[in-house]
């Protein structure tokens, strides 16, 4: 996959699409979008996984190139893991491995697209792990590999996007009507899931994204303070609007006095 970072991305939508000023700070204050760590680089590590496992499942490598393709992230997972891990991975990725087979057992005429690369404008877009498409209805399937809380589909922007990106694409030859997002983060027994319809999904770009895309353009946004925004906000520790209603919650629960 190459390198290249949307300017507004899906993982980041739900504090762009709602902090449309956010961008801003972030590129004024020079801080960075993304922090590498331990656990983002064992999630690409598990998506890597992932993607060999469907590979191999559509037949898409041979045994050779799966087999050689598994000793090279094994390696990898010791040496970052510090302890065989390959398995484990694997284990944990065959649960959406199963999901995906099981729609093509179906509809063996699925289209199945995995790390498919979407686009909802020029800055806006991301890869999606899964992109299926059986009958009228095409599935957005996402791997989590986080342990921290369960993630939840329901009008979760980041699959909504990938949603929007695949259908500007696909509704060009499919007749698709139904648009299901699915979570899968194994290591908290987690697979949740929502359904939208494509109208709706459309409805959504035109009235919610592409207006916030505008805002940030043109740089008349606003920004929109709260824990849920604001969590992964980079520029958070630098925003004045962030620490203005927290001083006001403060005050407004008697927590600190204004004389
Ligand atoms: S900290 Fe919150 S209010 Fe401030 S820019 Fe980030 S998301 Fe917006």
């Amino acid at each position: 996959m190459p390198d290249v970072h949307a300017k507004l991305s899906p993982s980041s939508s739900h504090r762009w699409l709602n902090c449309t000023k956010s961008f801003d700070l972030i590129e004024s204050a020079k801080v960075p979008e993304q922090t590498a760590g331990l656990a983002a680089e064992e999630g690409t590590l598990a998506h890597a996984v992932l993607e060999n496992l469907m590979k191999q499942a559509l037949g898409k490598v041979s045994a050779a190139e799966f087999k050689a393709e598994r000793k090279r992230l094994a390696e990898e997972a010791e040496k970052l893991l510090g302890r065989p891990a390959i398995s484990e991975m694997e284990q944990f990725a065959s649960g959406q491995v199963e999901f995906i087979l099981d729609i093509l057992r179906d509809d063996p005429t699925a289209l199945v697209l995995i790390e498919q690369r979407v686009w909802v404008s020029e800055q806006c877009f991301g890869t999606a792990d899964a992109i299926v498409i059986s009958g009228d209805t095409m599935y957005v399937v996402d791997y989590k590999y986080g342990v921290g809380l369960p993630v939840s589909a329901v009008e979760n922007s980041q699959l909504l996007l990938y949603g929007a990106g695949a259908l500007r694409i696909w509704e060009l030859v499919y007749d698709i009507q139904t648009v299901e997002l699915h979570i899968f983060q194994p290591r908290l027994r987690s697979h949740s899931e929502y359904v939208v319809t494509a109208d709706e999904l459309r409805s959504w770009v035109d009235t919610k994204v592409l207006p916030a895309i505008d805002e940030i353009n043109s740089s008349t946004g606003s920004f929109c303070p709260s824990d849920k925004i604001c969590q992964w906000c980079p520029a958070k520790a630098v925003c004045s609007a962030r620490a203005n209603a927290m001083w006001g919650f403060l005050l407004q629960e008697g927590m600190l006095t204004d004389d």
